[in-house]
């Protein structure tokens, strides 16, 4: 991993000016925060800081106001969650650059918090612009990086800001750079990936990136029907793109050139409706009926993939195996991430996983706390699965 700079190399902070890149754009109702999973996230870096008598400035941009002050859009509205989470009091200060900032900033003491209004507030932040970047910096003494979920994106408070103030890595960025690497970066062989989930076309450059890096592909979800229907399978009236056919002869092209072993499900779970608990039938792939929906993968398949999970090292997990929000169709992912996770506790296994739809699936199946590591960053993830440089993480690496 070409490095970068942690809290451990931050030095002395009393008094000194941190600006900390967080992720607060939190699921709000009623005025309040709904799910403060990312406050929490964001904590033992603000801690740290504060109790070594930093002056702990937290930048984060909140919805979409695409460049303009937006009242519903404030984060003003997060700072009683802020302050809940972290056990005392924390100022809100009115804007992130220019005079309101300073003014705000002056009267802080060694050791406080405070949330520094929306960055999105300002056009200068999405564009990149570096008047934009200066301003910030002007704002603090250093610059600490804690959101990953925002590091796919070259904005100001992640990209530019990082090139003009020493720069470093806060503790859950630091957590998820270090399990990411331990996954696809500098894995231990074999390596297995588990691409589920709806479509194709949502996640071709996830596959093309992936054929290169593991030693085992495991098409699950909607769009193992895509890969199915390109080996000359009729899957009925299954979800299938098949205008991608071509597209999944591409993939099996390049896994094959790169020693990378393809597996689809051979058995499969069916049914005419898409509802709970309808009638389902349990069939080879070869024996879908045209009125008949792939829902699931089979127990057959499942065992077949178990096996292959035992025999490698690491795992990384996209994309649920079946329509798992649909019971019985949630059977086969909550049978392989339950393995998964045996493998974990174990010591055989380093497992990670990512993706909305993914970590409620493992929550589901009870076994998100034993992977080694479940990213909730969303689209920084899935752009670190597809192989593209992620510019708030550059950035620090400079
Ligand atoms: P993530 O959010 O983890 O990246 P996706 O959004 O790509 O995952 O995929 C999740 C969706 O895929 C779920 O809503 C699930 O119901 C759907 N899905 C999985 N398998 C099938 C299938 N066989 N047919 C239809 N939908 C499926
Ligand atoms: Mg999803």
């Amino acid at each position: 991993m070409s490095s970068f700079k942690t809290l451990d190399d931050i030095g002395d902070v009393t008094g000194k000016r941190v600006l900390v890149r967080v992720d607060l754009n939190v699921p709000m109702s009623d005025g309040a925060v709904a799910d403060d999973t990312r406050i929490r996230a964001a904590m033992p870096t603000i801690r740290e800081l504060s109790d070594k008598g930093a002056i702990v400035l937290l930048l984060a941009h909140f919805g979409r106001p695409k460049g303009a002050k937006n009242p519903t859009q404030s984060l003003s509205l997060v700072i009683d969650g802020v302050a809940d989470v972290l056990g005392h009091s924390v100022m809100f200060i009115p804007d992130c650059i220019g005079e309101g900032a300073q003014a705000g900033v002056a009267v802080l003491a060694p050791g406080d918090v405070a949330v520094l209004e929306n960055t999105r507030f300002h056009a200068g932040e999405e564009k990149n612009d570096p008047a934009f970047a200066d301003a910030l910096a002007e704002i603090g003494d250093l610059y600490v990086n804690n959101a990953f979920s925002a590091a796919h994106r070259a904005h100001g408070s992640t990209e530019g800001i990082a090139h003009r103030l020493p720069a470093y890595a806060g503790r859950a960025m630091e957590a998820e750079l270090k399990a990411l690497d331990a996954a696809l970066g500098n894995p231990a062989h074999p390596v297995a990936a588990v691409v589920g989930g709806a479509k194709v076309s949502s996640k071709i450059d996830v596959l093309k990136n992936l054929v290169g890096q593991v030693d085992h592909l495991i098409i699950g979800g909607g769009m193992a029907n895509t890969f199915l229907a390109a080996r000359g399978v009729d899957v009925g009236k299954s979800l299938c793109e098949h205008d991608l056919v071509d597209t999944a002869n591409a993939i099996f092209d390049a896994a094959d050139k790169a020693g990378c072993t393809i597996h689809l499900p051979y058995d499969v779970v069916v049914a005419k409706q898409f509802a709970p608990n309808p009638p389902t039938r349990t069939v080879n792939v070869h024996e879908v009926a045209a009125d008949e929906m792939i829902l699931d993968v089979g127990p057959a398949a499942v065992e077949a993939l178990a096996d292959v999970l035992k025999n490698c090292r690491t795992l990384v997990w996209n994309g649920p195996l079946g329509a798992f929000e649909t019971p019985p169709f949630d059977t086969a992912t909550v049978a392989l991430a339950k393995t998964a996770a045996a493998l974990t506790r174990e010591g055989s296994l380093i497992s990670v996983a990512g993706g909305g739809d993914t970590v409620a699936a493992l929550n589901h199946a009870g076994v998100a706390q034993d992977f080694t590591f479940v990213s909730t960053a969303g689209g920084a993830f899935l752009e670190w699965m597809e192989g593209k440089p992620l510019p708030g993480v550059d950035a620090l690496k400079a």
